[in-house]
């Protein structure tokens, strides 16, 4: 991705190296249920792209309480801190001329970078978490370390792979500005847990569309964007990490869409550039 000169959006927030002391124990096998059982629906959906890392990360290892310090110092490199403030502002730009077309106003959410452990709007935050949105405080979390993971562990490296996850959670946000998240958590509320998970899938797979069209219309691509794009949304999808982390596919369980349907998700978007086309979920 190119963006040049481009615009650093100003609701970044650069909380790395601020916590990272606490450690709440219990790995994830505790932390999921907790989430999905406080949170009820919303829990769920908020994990965002993170849910998937949830299992591929089980047991915490180094990622828990190894932080430690509590300095104030950003531990962001500046590339990647301007990379990420970019893409944010490219995002407001792009919204934002969707809901001026619209007749509306685009309220921008904010993201959050933060190292190991932070606190949001929807209880803890931690970094095996991965990458998410909270509906109360309308804003992202993200610990950059998701982005090795999602180089290395997923093979799914590049610019715009880390974009892609970036505009898949303002996706969110936007569904969320919409009454899509509501309407979908009571849908999920009186449904059983299969069909309840076929609603979720409709979600993720329309924020993976937004993403594509937020790409398609941010003038940033560059060549070898959408090959980096599609990797990433192979590497994330359901089938793909059953399969590689409990041997089987089970597709009443999937929240978040086959590799294939999160790939034309993806490629829906990038080539209508139209949120309307984006009509997975209701
Ligand atoms: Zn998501």
């Amino acid at each position: 991705m190119r963006f040049g000169d481009g615009p650093e959006s100003s609701n970044f927030e650069d909380r790395t190296g601020g916590g990272g002391g606490l450690n709440l124990g219990g790995g994830l096998g505790m932390l999921l249920p907790l989430v999905a059982s406080r949170f009820g629906i919303v829990g769920i959906l908020i994990l965002g792209l993170g849910y998937c890392v949830l299992t591929q990360l089980g047991g915490g290892g180094g990622i828990f309480g190894g932080g430690g310090g509590g300095g104030e110092k950003s531990t962001l490199p500046e590339e990647q801190r301007r990379f990420l403030a970019q893409v944010l502002g490219s995002t407001e730009q792009v919204w934002g001329q969707v809901f001026t077309q619209a007749g509306s106003t685009y309220r921008p959410t904010t993201m959050v970078a933060y190292t190991n452990y932070d606190q949001s709007g929807c209880g803890a935050a931690q970094a095996a978490m991965g990458p998410f949105y909270c509906p109360s405080d309308q804003k992202i979390y993200i610990d950059p370390v998701f982005f090795e993971e999602l180089s290395r562990r997923f093979g799914a490296p590049g610019d715009f792979a880390q974009a892609y996850v970036i505009a898949h959670e303002v996706g969110h946000h936007i569904q969320n500005l919409e009454g899509t998240l509501d309407r979908a958590q009571s849908a999920q509320a009186r449904l059983g847990e299969s069909e309840g998970n076929q609603v979720q899938v409709g979600v993720e797979l329309q924020a993976d569309c937004y993403a594509g069209v937020w790409a398609a219309r941010s003038g940033a691509l560059e060549a070898g964007d959408i090959e980096e794009g599609m990797r990433a949304a192979e590497a994330i999808g359901d089938d793909t990490l059953q399969k590689q982390t409990q041997g089987r596919v089970v597709p009443e369980s999937f929240t978040h869409g086959s590799s294939a349907q999160r790939m034309e998700a993806l490629r829906r978007g990038l080539s209508s550039g139209n949120p309307s086309s984006c009509n997975y979920a209701r």
